[in-house]
């Protein structure tokens, strides 16, 4: 039995993973190496975040966005102009190949648990023993559909993750649906492929985000600091003190990561959307259903009235939440056990749910530790915490076999020295 599996292979199980290293920890790690980024957004997309608050993170100095941009020469900002999703998804398969090339790229389809532990089994059905898991699976599995858009067939109804591009729907009529920048992004690209685009979203404007000036006085800075997840003094201390976050009431923690920090659209998709897309706002879904091949959206405008629209295809641009029930891939019993909060996952100060072993990052997490945990930049503080606490237990764990040795990496960062090996009989 190993002492850590890591499921999962997006910014957070690597950053995490960069950091159990070095501190000799046996773990294994799987998942398909980006595969969120690289296969489920839109192509031509920028991120949002900037340069300087999309690393992925490893110990001392790391293997940093710009450190790789320089290297491959890649233009490189740490604030503007924006970073390109296929850079991001380059660099984090670059950082994988660095600093965690024992990634095991295959899919976890069930974790169960057994005594001492947990059972996972790969898609190609090899069974693994660990006594610790941590589910740094994303935004994967949480897709989210309002009720009326749910229980229609795919080909009437899609959410923006199933898509990387839209050229299936050249010459077809795409309605998308939401006004955050999930939405916002997939209509410019379904109207770049050649679909005729129109998007229909409640709130009665699209609030693209402004881009941040080159220059900015000094009162400016004091007032509205800069953080990883964006300008003023909230943003910050939700950087900087995710432990307080932590320990703040639950209806308060929740309501903070619902409120701060809305879905907005960066300012580098107005362009492509104005004049491009047909926006309908203010307007509220009724109904939807399916009409032969076409899909029937029954909705009230703006003002009120009924109006009707058919389409070819519904895209869902309705965000992510971390529903625990959504996990399939955990065992019934064992997703029993787990405490939500407002159906996620309720966790302690190290990641771990009221299932001991059970540890869950990324947005999964969010409630617990803030809106940093929705974005790649929530992984530093993440894998520096849990990646502490699991080389604590596993150097507590009486049955360990050994500490690994060392892993050497490729440039990057030093490991820290190597610890000495313990050998326990089974
Ligand atoms: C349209 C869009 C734009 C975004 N823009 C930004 C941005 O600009 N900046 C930013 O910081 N964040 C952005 N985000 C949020 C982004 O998803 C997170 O920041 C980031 O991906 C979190 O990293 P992660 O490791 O938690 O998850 P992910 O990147 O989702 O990675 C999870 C990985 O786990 C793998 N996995 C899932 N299930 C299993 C399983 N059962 N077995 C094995 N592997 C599994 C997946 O294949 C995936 O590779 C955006 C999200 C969306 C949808």
């Amino acid at each position: 039995m190993i002492s850590v599996a890591i499921v999962g292979s997006g910014p957070y199980a690597l950053s995490l993973a960069a950091h159990l290293n070095p501190l000799g920890v046996d773990f294994r790690v799987f998942g398909p190496c980006m595969e969120a980024w690289d296969k489920h957004m839109p192509p031509r997309m920028f991120l949002k975040s900037d340069g300087f608050a999309s690393d992925l993170y490893a110990p001392g100095d790391g293997y940093r966005l710009e450190d790789y941009c320089a290297e491959y020469g890649v233009p490189y900002a740490p604030v503007c102009p924006p970073v390109k999703r296929t850079t991001f998804v380059d660099y984090g398969m670059e950082f994988q190949r660095r600093l965690v090339p024992q990634l095991e790229q295959t899919m976890i389809v069930r974790v169960s648990q057994i005594p001492g532990g947990f059972e996972l089994e790969t898609a190609e059905g090899e069974l693994v023993k660990a006594r610790r898991v941590v589910l740094a699976v994303g935004i994967s599995h949480f897709p989210y559909l309002p009720k009326v858009l749910s229980g229609l067939s795919r080909e009437a109804v899609s959410h923006t993750f199933h898509h990387s591009d839209f050229l299936k729907f050249r010459g077809k009529h795409v309605l998308v649906i939401g006004g955050g920048a999930s939405a916002v992004n997939a209509s410019v690209a379904l109207n770049e492929d050649g679909a005729e685009t129109e998007l229909m979203a409640r709130a009665s404007k699209i609030s693209f985000h402004d881009r941040s000036p080159d220059f900015r006085p000094l009162l400016d800075r004091i007032a509205n600091p800069r953080s990883v997840i964006g300008l003023g003094w909230r943003s910050k201390m939700a950087v900087d003190l995710p432990l307080v976050f932590h320990a703040m009431p639950e209806k308060l923690r929740h309501r903070v990561v619902k409120r701060h920090l809305g879905p907005a659209p960066g300012w580098f998709s107005r362009d492509g959307f104005e004049g491009h897309v047909t926006p309908h706002l203010g307007c509220e879904l009724q109904e939807v259903t399916e009409a032969g091949s076409k899909v029937r959206v029954r909705y009230t405008d703006a003002n009120g009235s009924t109006r009707e629209m058919l389409t070819d295809h519904v895209v869902a641009g309705t965000g992510f939440q971390p529903f625990l029930k959504s996990l399939k891939f955990l065992d019934a019993k064992l997703a029993d056990k787990v405490r939500t909060a407002a159906a996620t996952p309720d966790l302690d100060s190290n990641f771990e749910s009221s299932v001991p072993g059970l540890h869950m990052t990324g947005l999964a997490s969010a409630n617990n530790f803030g809106p940093m945990c929705r974005f790649a930049c929530g992984a530093k503080f993440t894998a520096k915490r849990l990646s502490a606490h699991l080389g604590r237990v596993a150097k507590r764990d009486p049955k360990r076999v050994a500490l690994q040795p060392k892993l050497t990496v490729a440039g990057g960062y030093t490991p820290e020295p190597e610890r000495e090996l313990e050998t326990v009989s089974r």
